[in-house]
């Protein structure tokens, strides 16, 4: 049979640890025999930023930007311990930082459902995708402890003339503490228009909520500019392919979520983002079968699993043994790029291997045949437990039919 071809290439990015040898082996056995993979390559392993003093995982986002579509490996973000484990002459920055601030994109994490593995909020039988903002609010905030008989206030300095606008925050009877934060119009707009630009890319309707009866001002201006920029350059298109734009209040939302059955993407400010992915996470029963997307409003996709290096696998595979590490999520995230490469290229027949190497992946899955992880969950009979290459093997006899 001849191999896919492929027009144009993407930025491949290889990580640490036990993803790093599942990455080879998702190309061995899945890719490499029917597509004829044309990749640029960044060795984003921890070893090699460490040599390149972290400049290769900026180039691997400028690449990014340039060849408009990116698969990801997970990759090691050092602590005091990795700096001694592997020599390193700096603690790195976490390389997902430093890709999304050159792209400044915005992620979205999709759970992959399988029978067998049923989410425990039994209505959920359609992915939700989180969508996190990911500048600003409390991540960037400043906070002091107050005194007894303190006063705390909010002071804006004009940059030209340098008058102040005041307003007292509180006058403190006793000890306290007090916070600043802040937000701009800039990366709530991008923010808003991943949202969009992602719900049209895969058909799903977007769903927003804030606080804005109680912030008047702050959460407004977050409800303000999705409604603008949704009425100047969304509203056509999300009517011509059938999805809808819903807001509503925050502690609303969460009640519509529980009772919903998926399907949706759920954007979601900084901190709701942060605590809201990793309830839905949980609730879709493994962090193994979490795809994670990161959309940039500049144009370009980057796909990579949503969980990390998987450390003590990799241990154990270090020490010779067979681990059943589970490769969907890093299947998928290959699968992801692929078929944007495709649908960027006018290449169908790519797309079309993408939804195939997915099918594959989850019928082996419901045939019965998974990792260690997912037999621990499954509530399918005859089910068997299988290291990851013997998985990646029978997917790849499920592609062939
Ligand atoms: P992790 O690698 O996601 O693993 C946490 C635990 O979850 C594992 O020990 C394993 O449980 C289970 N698990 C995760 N993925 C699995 C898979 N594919 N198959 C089977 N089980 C899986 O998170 P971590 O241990 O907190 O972090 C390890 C390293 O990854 C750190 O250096 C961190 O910086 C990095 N990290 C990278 C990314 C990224 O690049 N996007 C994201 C998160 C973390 P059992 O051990 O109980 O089997
Ligand atoms: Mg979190």
């Amino acid at each position: 049979m001849d191999k896919i071809k492929m027009k144009n290439p993407i930025v491949e990015m290889d990580g640490d640890e036990m993803t790093r040898v599942i990455w080879q082996w998702v190309k061995d056995i899945l890719l490499a025999p029917r597509i004829d993979l044309r990749t640029e390559y960044y060795d984003l392993g921890l070893a090699k930023r460490n040599a390149t003093a972290d400049k290769i995982t900026a180039d691997a986002a400028e690449a990014t930007l340039r060849c408009g579509v990116a698969v990801k490996c997970a990759t090691i973000t050092p602590n005091a311990e990795r700096v001694k484990e592997y020599g390193l002459s700096e603690m790195w920055k976490s390389p997902n930082g430093t890709i999304r601030a050159i792209l400044d994109g915005t992620v979205f994490r999709a759970p992959i459902l399988v029978k067998g593995i049923s989410p425990y909020i039994p209505t959920w039988t359609k992915p939700i995708t989180v969508a996190r903002h990911a500048y600003g609010d409390v991540y960037r905030n400043i906070e002091l402890r107050v005194r007894a008989g303190n006063r705390a206030e909010l002071a804006v300095t004009e940059g030209g003339s340098g008058s102040e606008t005041r307003a007292l925050i509180h006058s403190f009877g006793g000890d306290g503490v007090v916070q600043g934060m802040h937000n701009t119009d800039e990366s709530i707009e991008s923010f808003a228009r991943s949202c969009f630009a992602y719900a049209l890319d895969t058909k799903q309707d977007l769903w927003f909520a804030t606080k804005d009866t109680i912030s008047k001002i702050y959460d407004r201006r977050f409800k303000d500019i999705f409604e603008t920029i949704y009425d100047e350059y969304y509203k056509e298109a999300f009517a011509d392919v059938g999805i809808t734009y819903f807001y509503t209040l925050i502690d609303d939302m969460v009640a519509r979520v529980m009772r919903s059955e998926g399907g949706y993407i759920w954007a979601c400010k900084n901190y709701d983002g942060d605590v809201m992915s990793d309830m839905v996470a949980a609730a879709y029963g493994s962090l193994a079968m979490m795809t994670s997307a990161l959309v940039s409003p500049k144009g370009a996709f980057e796909y990579e699993a949503a969980h990390g290096t998987v450390q003590r696998h990799y241990y154990k595979y270090m020490n010779g043994e067979k681990t059943s590490t589970n490769p969907v999520a890093t299947v998928f995230a290959w699968s992801g790029a692929l078929r944007k490469r495709g649908e960027l290229d006018a290449s169908p027949e790519l797309a079309e291997f993408a939804g195939r190497l997915e099918r594959a992946s989850v019928e082996t899955i419901e045939a019965g045949l998974m990792t260690a992880d997912l037999w621990a969950l499954s509530t399918l009979p005859g089910k068997t437990s299988l290291n990851t290459e013997d998985f990646l093997r029978e997917v790849a006899r499920r592609l062939e039919k």
